[in-house]
């Protein structure tokens, strides 16, 4: 009896082989630099900041050189499968522009010469593979039951050995052929183990790409490659599927680097060369000095979901990622105010070893620059969207006041130095509340009067300065030099300069005053430019917020 007698009664109706394969997913016709890389989730149902991570760097590698990036939905644990991943999946991803040349685009549905790309669907691809092994005595079958695994183990714990299924404890592994066989034959449950090669004793190095060589002891456990259910494990199907898609790059999360072992032995037993591999390290969060990875059940921003309800648009937090993924990135965009991520050249060399650390202020800033940089026509259409969502009241204003938003948005942008106020959309609500009437009505007021402070005072200098100063169609000089003008009426130095030389010549200087126009129509000592405001309100809303001042405070 032979091996490949047992391999036949295992498998009986595969009847196809590993060239067979080869021939139908051929070398991918590509330039020589070009990357070949996926995104290979489990479909969990819950999309992190991780897996955003990675599948963007992979993205982006993979259209840096004009490659392929694809989907692959790792589904061999079923009992792990929630219903809707995929789509959900598909959908966190989309958000940050992260989409596929090729694999899943629905539940069902796929698109690429290279699959299935949904594992359950590729289990005679599988089985050819395991075939392979068994008849060329890489592997075997293992009836050993929970009890007997247990055994083993307590064993090993008593004598102070490594825990696993190897060498002298590897129960099954010179087991004749025949005893299989009836075994099989008979019924018995059982799963198979690869025969490995490895020598604990020896060392292998494996190549990195981020971490540089990284040496491990040789694989040698028995690992299971194939389930009771007759699915692969992740080991396994990882061999088959990354050589069958012609994958040239493994980009993941660092979890997977102790599988390197065991991964570059199993693409050695296949003979064939194993892929490139780029482990990146988590994304890690300061917790009260210590670090630590971001934890999806401490950390709302681990959730992607957390990024929308915060309004912080997608650009920005692309554009953190590429500041965790190159540490050269961000001084590039620094220097490339115009340019996009797109422009940029990523590279493995440039990845931060010890692993990015997330930190809110930073994505903030980022987030205030990229704000800053782009139309106010394009800021409007992303508040109106996000407002849409999660803030119908001032959805129906921004909207109903299109324009009136617009140029609201577009005081002091389109300059050398643009305001940076927001860092989210859903901040804006919180800072420019005054500019509407039916925000202003409700809002609770609190006038922020500095220097200049007495009621009778401040209404005397607003109604003078309305009646014989204001002019809406003044340009800013002109309003300027107005307010100048309604300073010295009232014994407020014109100047600053002229203020601080006499200081007992006046109640104050020019400053002061406007500081009371800001107040008084706006009740915040701090806003943008006072002149766009004014121009933004007219004549009419002017008034109205005096006669509220005179009201309220
Ligand atoms: N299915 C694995 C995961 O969920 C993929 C690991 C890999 O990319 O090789 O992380």
């Amino acid at each position: 009896m032979t091996n490949k007698d047992l391999a036949d009664l295992i498998f009986p109706n595969i009847t196809k082989t590993i060239e067979d394969y080869e021939e139908m997913y051929p070398k991918r016709d590509l330039p020589d630099d070009a990357v070949v890389t996926r995104f290979a989730p489990s479909p969990t149902g819950f999309v992190h900041i991780g897996h955003i991570f990675s599948s963007f760097v992979a993205n982006k590698v993979a259209k840096d050189t004009n490659g392929v990036f694809f989907l692959r939905i790792e589904d061999t644990d079923q009992e792990r499968i929630v219903d809707g991943a995929i789509t959900n999946i598909l959908k966190d991803l989309s958000d940050y522009d992260i989409t596929f040349d090729e694999g899943m685009v629905s539940e069902t549905e796929e698109k690429g010469s290279y699959g299935p790309y949904l594992q359950s669907k590729r289990k005679e691809i599988y089985h050819t593979f395991i075939k392979h092994f068994l008849e060329n005595g890489m592997a075997y079958p293992c009836f050993c039951s929970k009890e007997e695994l247990e055994e083993i183990r307590t064993a090993q714990e008593r004598r102070k050995d490594r825990i696993g299924y190897y060498g002298r404890y590897a129960k099954y592994r010179r087991t004749p052929i025949e005893e299989s066989y009836n075994r099989i034959k008979a019924g018995e449950k059982f799963v198979i183990r690869l025969k490995s090669p490895g020598d604990f004793e020896k060392k292998v190095t494996v190549k990195d790409l981020v971490r540089g060589n990284i040496t491990f002891p040789e694989n040698d456990m028995d690992i299971v490659i194939m389930k009771q259910d007759g699915l692969p494990t992740y080991h396994f199907a990882h061999l088959v599927d990354d050589y069958l898609m012609r994958t040239t790059h493994i980009i993941r999360s660092d979890e997977w680097v102790s599988s390197l072992p065991v991964h570059v032995q199993l693409f050695s037993m296949l003979g064939v060369n194993p892929p490139k591999y780029a482990h990146l390290s988590p994304i890690m969060k300061d917790d009260n000095g210590t670090k630590r990875k971001l934890s999806k059940r401490k950390d709302p921003e681990c959730a992607m979901h957390f990024y929308h309800e915060k309004g912080i648009p997608t650009e920005a937090v692309k554009l953190y990622l590429m500041t965790l993924a190159n540490t050269n990135f961000e001084q590039w965009w620094d220097a490339n105010k115009d340019k996009t991520i797109d422009d940029f050249k990523f590279s493995f060399s440039k990845i931060s070893k010890s692993g990015g650390l997330f930190d809110m202020e930073k994505l903030n800033n980022i987030s205030k620059n990229y704000l800053s940089r782009i139309k106010a026509t394009e800021f409007y259409d992303m508040l109106v969207n996000y407002t849409k969502e999660y803030d119908k009241e001032f959805h129906e204003l921004i909207t109903k006041y299109k324009d009136f938003t617009i140029g609201l948005l577009n005081i002091e942008r389109e300059q050398k130095k643009p305001r940076k106020d927001y860092a989210s959309f859903s901040e804006v609500k919180e800072l420019v509340w005054y500019m509407y009437d039916e925000l202003f009505e409700k809002h609770e007021k609190i006038y922020e009067f500095k220097d200049v402070n007495d009621k009778e005072e401040i209404l005397k200098l607003m109604n003078t300065y309305v009646e014989k100063y204001y002019d809406e169609n003044d340009d800013q000089t002109t309003w300027f030099e107005k307010i100048k003008c309604l300073s010295e009426e009232f014994g407020y130095a014109r100047e600053v300069k002229e203020y601080k030389e006499n200081p007992n010549n006046y109640k104050g200087h020019v400053g002061d005053v406007s500081m009371v126009i800001r107040v008084a129509l706006t009740t915040k000592s701090m806003t943008p430019n006072l002149y766009d405001i004014m121009k933004l309100f007219g004549k009419e809303r002017i008034l109205k917020r005096i006669k509220e001042l005179e009201e309220n405070f």
